[in-house]
């Protein structure tokens, strides 16, 4: 049994990196259909105004912390949880299939980037089998949904913007089966060299989200104020079961 914790009622698996890397390998090797959900505080604010979100999260079989926000609202609750990276598991999961002869499908980003970074990672990993991928702006979910199956994908990356990358992967989840899916927001930007990864000492201090609004400024409105929201929110709700 995994552990969970309920941060606003929304659920969050606690374990560690390398554990969360494991439970996927465990899933791929047995042909499970596992779906993977990168959460931090901007999808918890977005779930609570939007039922149907709420809904995929609920039966995502594996939340993982991505979002320091998240971590911090663990803490409120006494729980020490470490921040589990999109980008770091992305990029763990792929030394994983290249290991392990998984077939991977790349959704998402603009077409260039799309491209670049097929490129890059064949280069990078020769044995790695990237068994399709397409850009993020199509229209038509069942064609996409359609060639994941046809070409034998296990290992499907999405990074489409959330919630859409989660209802995608939601809806892959019931239209396939024995595959492991990951909504992987900006990712592709960052894995193909377009969006610079934030530097360690930002990362250290758990910041990225500091960085990235520096870098682009018109995400400003993204996070605030979302984030303190969410982290008074966290707090709220801490206060409310202490109170019960
Ligand atoms: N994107 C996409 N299709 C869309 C909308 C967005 O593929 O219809 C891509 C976009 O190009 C970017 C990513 O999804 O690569 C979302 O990036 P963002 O930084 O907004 O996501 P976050 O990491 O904040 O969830």
């Amino acid at each position: 049994m995994m552990k969970l914790a309920y941060v606003q009622g929304f659920k969050i698996n606690l374990l560690k990196y390398n554990d969360a890397l494991d439970f996927v390998k465990t899933s791929l090797d047995n042909g499970e259909n596992l779906q993977i959900v990168t959460i931090n505080p901007e999808f918890i604010e977005a779930a609570k105004q939007n039922p149907e979100f709420a809904n995929v999260l609920k039966y995502a079989e594996l939340v993982i912390p991505d979002g320091v926000g998240i971590k911090i609202a663990l803490k409120f609750k006494g729980i020490k949880q470490e921040q589990i990276r999109g980008v770091d598991f992305a990029q763990s999961l792929i030394e994983l299939a290249a290991n392990n002869g998984y077939k991977l499908a790349l959704i998402g980003a603009k077409p260039e980037i799309n491209q670049k970074l097929v490129e890059i990672l064949k280069e990078k990993y020769p044995a790695l089998n990237i068994v399709y991928h397409h850009d993020g702006y199509f229209k038509d979910d069942a064609q996409i949904i359609d060639d994941i199956k046809n070409s034998g994908a296990n290992l499907v990356f999405t990074a489409l913007g959330a919630p859409k990358q989660e209802f995608f992967n939601a809806k892959l989840k019931t239209a396939a089966s024995g595959i492991v899916s990951i909504g992987l927001g900006g990712t592709f930007d960052v894995l193909s060299g377009n969006v610079k990864l934030a530097p360690p000492i930002y990362r250290k201090l758990g910041l990225e989200w500091l960085y990235r609004t520096i870098k682009q400024p018109e995400r400003f409105k993204r996070i605030f104020p979302t984030l303190p929201l969410f982290l008074f929110h966290s707090i709220m709700d801490v206060v409310r079961v202490e109170n019960k």
